[in-house]
């Protein structure tokens, strides 16, 4: 699992008047699940879009694995980490196809193995022809909640040693997002996991939260810290 560290991390999209982080700094040590909390428009997205770096940081400093980001080869850093959106793209092929497309060479007990960690084997049961059924095809409708999932089993066979979870139990009816909160929990024992939430109900079981507000880190502790605090 790689640590990732923001020291007074300042970075400003192209066309804005105003920066997107405004010397943000916090850690999230190797394994563990650290969650980012806050508003929209609070710089949480962009987090996520620095460590990816689909942009470059304009002052301070951002380490992956004790390894300034800049110092990474592009293909290194992304191969390392998996990112999963709020609405995943989900390809109209089959289940398998899907989780293929993050991992072509994943043998067949890698595949059921991704699919159980994120509880599809319900999803998977629900469909008349198990993993080779048309996911996404016409006049199969997957629900929000099912794409999410979809997406966190492809990311998992990459095996990232940092995963970037953007929102996405947010979907889920309340029984299917515990589930999933439960394994997000599990995953953190061996990778580092940053987790985006708008509200700290959400995040009570995170080793650390980082409470944002625009563009700056407003608080930061564990769920019970914090609550203590406000
Ligand atoms: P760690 O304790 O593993 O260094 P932290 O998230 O506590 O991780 O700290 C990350 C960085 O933020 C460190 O550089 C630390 O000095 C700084 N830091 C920690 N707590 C605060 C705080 N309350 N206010 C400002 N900076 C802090
Ligand atoms: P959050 O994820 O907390 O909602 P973001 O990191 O998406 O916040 O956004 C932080 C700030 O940066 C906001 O003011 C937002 O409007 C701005 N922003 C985000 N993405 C872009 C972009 N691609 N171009 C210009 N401004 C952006």
């Amino acid at each position: 699992p790689l640590e990732v560290r923001f020291t007074d991390v300042v970075f400003g999209y192209g066309d804005s008047r105003s920066p997107a982080h405004h010397g943000v700094t916090f850690a999230a040590p190797p394994g563990g699940l650290t969650a980012l909390v806050g508003p929209s428009g609070a710089g949480k997205t962009t987090v996520f879009a620095l460590l990816e770096r689909f942009y470059d940081h304009n002052a301070g400093t951002l380490t992956v694995g004790g390894r300034d980001i800049r110092d990474w080869p592009l293909a290194e850093l992304r191969a390392a980490l998996a990112y999963v959106e709020q609405d995943a793209p989900v390809l109209a092929g089959t289940l398998r196809d899907n989780l293929l497309l993050a991992a072509p060479a994943a043998t067949p007990g890698e595949l059921a193995h991704a699919v159980t960690r994120t509880r599809l084997d319900d999803l998977v049961a629900r469909l008349p022809e198990g993993l080779d059924t048309q996911v996404g095809h016409r006049g199969v409708t997957l629900s929000g909640g099912e794409r999410q999932r979809i997406a966190l089993a492809r990311a998992l066979l990459r095996r990232p040693r940092l995963l970037l979870l953007d929102e996405v139990t947010s979907q889920l009816d309340a029984v299917n997002e515990e589930r999933l909160r439960e394994v997000i929990v599990e995953l953190a024992a061996d990778t580092t996991v940053l987790v985006i939430a708008h509200r700290l109900s959400t995040v009570v079981r995170a080793d650390r939260i980082v409470v944002m507000e625009a563009g700056r880190v407003r608080a930061r502790g564990t769920h019970d810290e914090l609550v203590r605090t406000d």
